[in-house]
């Protein structure tokens, strides 16, 4: 059969505009299944060192080339001596699954499939299937980093139950289950105090007007005025207007960022013209987003809301081109943790912690 191109032109005209879009998405990913590895793997570089080449190990940009390893161009820092590639450091870099591999497993990611079934698709161990989640949202987590926010910026807090899931007497020093807690404890499924309680906890969230997201563990409990500072501290841009709920914590914190503060209070939906009706949606879709990772260890929440903003910020993607954006995003970050640091692990951190790579 042949294709009349000039007919499909013709035909094109007709539709709607949401046709187009989808038409121009079904091509977008056509055209992307042309691009070979090897040229993904050169988008990925250009995209690492979109400001110039910078050494892995010293961040310097004192870089000269210095031949080439298994085909892929090799570079020497002059300030720390160390060489690299441009994917030293990255996810795969030290992995002895090939990227096709990791492809594979990203695009399972992005399907929501959960780390027992994504290991049997790709076989392999259920272990490395957690690893590789975890190597690839530290990496997003660094990508994405805290948003800048201003303008009209709604913020709130939301709560999960703390669990321990997996964390065995040989686990991580840092973070134990307290000795009497009962197995549905540790799995995150209830716990012991009615309303906000030390078994809980926070997650701050915060969303402007021009696509600006933040979702991070603050800590246990109801959220402090401190803890805004170390989230959203130098993130907040001057004369901004933050709208909450009636929480004391927000008000020495607005005043201090010289943002204007609107509460609404309890029962109501909104001030004027402000009210907080984005973020309220936002925690509902976080909520159910959640319930479907089956209690995840508190140890790793930070993780998994940094997984959920980057969803949030590339749903427009089609679910095709997620995995591979997902490996694009993640390769541009420098900090790639080790299995020993992932185990590590604490949930709520210091700079200190930050520092060891200790917390994600
Ligand atoms: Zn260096």
């Amino acid at each position: 059969m042949t294709v009349n191109i000039n007919e499909i032109r013709k035909q094109l005209n007709r539709l709607s505009r949401e046709d187009l879009e989808q038409i121009n998405a079904e091509i977008t990913e056509k055209l992307e299944g042309y691009v070979g590895l090897s040229d993904f793997l050169n988008k990925c570089a250009e995209q690492r060192f979109a400001d110039g080449l910078v050494c892995p190990h010293c961040e310097k940009k004192n870089i000269v080339k210095f031949g080439k390893v298994r085909g892929k161009q090799r570079f020497r820092c002059k300030d720390c001596g160390k060489t690299f590639t441009p994917y030293t450091k990255t996810v795969f870099a030290d992995s002895k699954l090939s990227l096709s591999v990791w492809l594979e497993y990203a695009d399972c990611m992005s399907q929501q499939m959960t780390l027992r079934e994504t290991a049997k698709k790709l076989g392999i161990c259920l272990k490395t299937s957690f690893f590789m989640r975890h190597k690839i949202l530290s990496a997003l987590k660094t990508h994405i980093g805290i948003d800048y926010l201003g303008g009209v910026i709604e913020m709130d807090e939301t709560f999960f139950a703390e669990s321990f899931k997996g964390n065995h007497k040989k686990g991580n020093p840092n973070w134990r289950a307290p000795r009497d807690s009962g197995l549905s404890r540790q799995r995150g499924k209830q716990v012991d105090y009615r309303g906000i309680s030390h078994e809980q906890v926070c997650i701050s969230v915060a969303i402007d007007r021009n696509g600006g997201l933040v979702t991070v563990p603050a800590g246990k409990s109801r959220l402090t005025t401190k803890q805004l500072h170390s989230i959203y501290d130098g993130k907040i841009e001057k004369s901004s207007t933050i709208c909450t709920d009636s929480h004391n914590a927000y008000k020495s914190f607005a005043k201090s960022v010289a943002a204007d503060l609107v509460q609404i209070e309890r029962g109501k939906h909104k001030k004027g013209i402000y009210h907080i009706n984005h973020i309220n949606a936002l925690h509902s879709k976080l909520k159910l987003w959640m319930k479907r990772k089956y209690g995840i260890s508190t140890k790793y929440i930070g993780n998994y809301m940094y997984w959920f903003n980057w969803s949030e910020r590339n749903s427009h993607i089609s679910r095709h081109r997620q995995g591979k954006s997902l490996i694009y995003d993640s390769i541009s970050s420098m900090l790639i943790l080790t299995r020993e640091n992932i185990r590590e692990t604490v949930p709520f951190c210091s700079t200190n912690d930050y520092e060891k790579g200790r917390c994600l």
